[in-house]
């Protein structure tokens, strides 16, 4: 169905997964970004040293006692990037090619992903070198608990909120939650962090949000391309919680979802995958692996394939840097719709502009997630817990307001949406900054 691309590729050694060999700096593509909105609005040199590199970068070793009385000594990160408009907020990674460049680009997202909706937060990340996969559920809990402990003066509800990322989950956020009540008196203290489970002051709606703010931003954009979206199809990459959700969440619109991968394995079909079956298979077999001797759907030779099928929208839910240089010329999808952070380069956006593809950035196209961890943190601090309707409402309004405030910047200066983000995110966070001015 698809044709084979000749790629060169590097071994990943920790999991023995082929990725593209292009190695990218995540965080020079995030300062490329940042670089074109601001020359395009004439930031002032000053303000651009103020706002643009992270405030705080804190590594640190984490050693533990493994199940077999071994000790694993593992690094951590946690990257502060800017406080201006409210405490830092930001997910917490667990992977084994996390590093600090990484941390230090996604940090910066959310920055500017919180000025985009207009939140009253700062934007931080955090991300540990592990392959979760290879812990046993108590190695996992204790790596948890060390990695919070270790930076635990940072961590506090006015200060630093984190959240679940890549391979961490609302179990591991009890843990984030119940180290930092336990260390400050041993009471309940939920506002330090967000994602956490329901019976723990979680908030309605927060693990469906990230692709619920995705589909809100692209039932706008169809609007605007006058696309239809039940005679849409659709390829997903990534197939945890944004990817799955979004499959779910865009089959419900009428799209027909051709397309879906995990890091085992990229599967589809013409017909349509039927999300509730790949996400019971998924919880069950823990992957996609497999996936194809048990549904009707093809197994396809290069997961990297997926990207450059011919559907109508493309949504990245997996890492940065998927979508280059080399493979850009080859997507054929009209719209992007970015769940992960950083999945486009900037040599691809150049590409994509050129062919008028619609990229959704993600800095305004997966804020849905850091926006019900806002409300999550406002419940938690009132006492107060609103019903899921009460959240999806708040959830569309911040969305919607977001899209029709970045389109309009985008028709305003004619720049491509994600520029478009970064003018609105850049003015209001340089905006804060000179307000508050300097200590000295
Ligand atoms: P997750 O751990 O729940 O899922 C990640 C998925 O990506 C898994 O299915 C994994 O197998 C897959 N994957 C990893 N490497 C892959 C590869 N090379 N090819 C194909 N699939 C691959 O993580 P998540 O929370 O869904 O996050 C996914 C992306 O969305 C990340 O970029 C994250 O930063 C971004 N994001 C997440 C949230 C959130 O609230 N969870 C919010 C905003 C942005």
């Amino acid at each position: 169905m698809v044709k084979a691309v000749k790629r060169t590729v590097r071994p990943n050694v920790l999991e023995g997964h082929p990725q593209l060999s292009e190695h990218q700096s995540a965080f020079d593509n995030a300062l490329k970004q940042f670089d074109r909105a601001a020359h395009i609005i004439k930031l002032k040199p000053d303000q651009v040293a103020m706002i643009k590199e992270p405030r705080k970068i804190t590594e640190v070793k984490l050693p533990i006692r493994m199940d077999d009385g071994s000790i694993r000594v593992f690094t951590g990160y946690r990257v502060q990037h800017n406080v201006a408009r409210g405490p830092a907020k930001g997910g917490v990674r667990f992977h084994p090619d996390v590093n600090l460049d990484e941390v230090k680009a996604l940090s910066f997202w959310m920055t500017f992903k919180c000025a985009t909706i207009g939140i009253p937060m700062g934007g931080a990340k955090g991300g540990v070198i592990v392959d979760p996969r290879q812990l046993s559920a108590g190695e996992l809990e204790r790596l948890s608990r060390r990695y919070f402990a270790e930076m635990i003066d940072m961590f506090g509800p006015d200060r630093d909120v984190p959240a679940p990322d890549v391979n961490t989950n609302p179990q591991i956020m009890a843990w984030f939650m119940d180290t930092y009540s336990m260390h400050f008196g041993g009471n309940y203290l939920p506002a330090v962090v967000t994602g956490k489970p329901l019976e723990l002051g979680g908030s309605e709606g927060r693990s469906s949000a990230t692709a619920q703010g995705m589909v809100f931003c692209v039932i706008k954009a169809a609007e605007h391309l006058r696309m239809k979206l039940n005679k849409s199809t659709v390829a997903i990459q990534g197939f945890g919680n944004a990817g799955s959700f979004a499959a779910l969440l865009l089959s419900q619109q009428g799209c027909t979802i051709q397309a879906i991968s995990d890091i085992d394995g990229a599967f589809v079909s013409k017909k349509g995958i039927n999300p509730k079956e790949a996400i019971a298979y998924v919880e069950k077999h823990k992957s996609l692996k497999g996936f194809h001797r048990h549904a009707a759907v093809e197994k396809l030779a290069d997961p990297m394939d997926l990207l450059e099928l011919p559907v109508d929208i493309l949504i990245p839910a997996a890492l940065e840097n998927q979508i280059t240089g080399d493979n850009a010329p080859r997507i054929r999808a009209r719209m992007i719709a970015e769940c992960a952070n950083g999945p486009c380069t900037p040599e691809a956006d150049d590409i994509l502009e050129k062919k008028k593809t619609f990229i959704i950035p993600d800095i305004l196209c997966n804020a849905g997630g850091v926006g019900v961890s806002y409300l999550e943190w406002v419940q938690n601090r009132m006492g107060y817990y609103w019903t899921n309707e009460h959240v999806q409402q708040d959830l569309k309004l911040m969305m919607e307001r977001a899209f029709a405030s970045v389109l309009e910047t985008s028709l305003q200066f004619k720049v491509p949406m994600r520029t478009a983000a970064f003018i609105v995110a850049i003015q209001r966070v340089a905006r804060a900054a000179e307000l508050r001015g300097l200590y000295a």
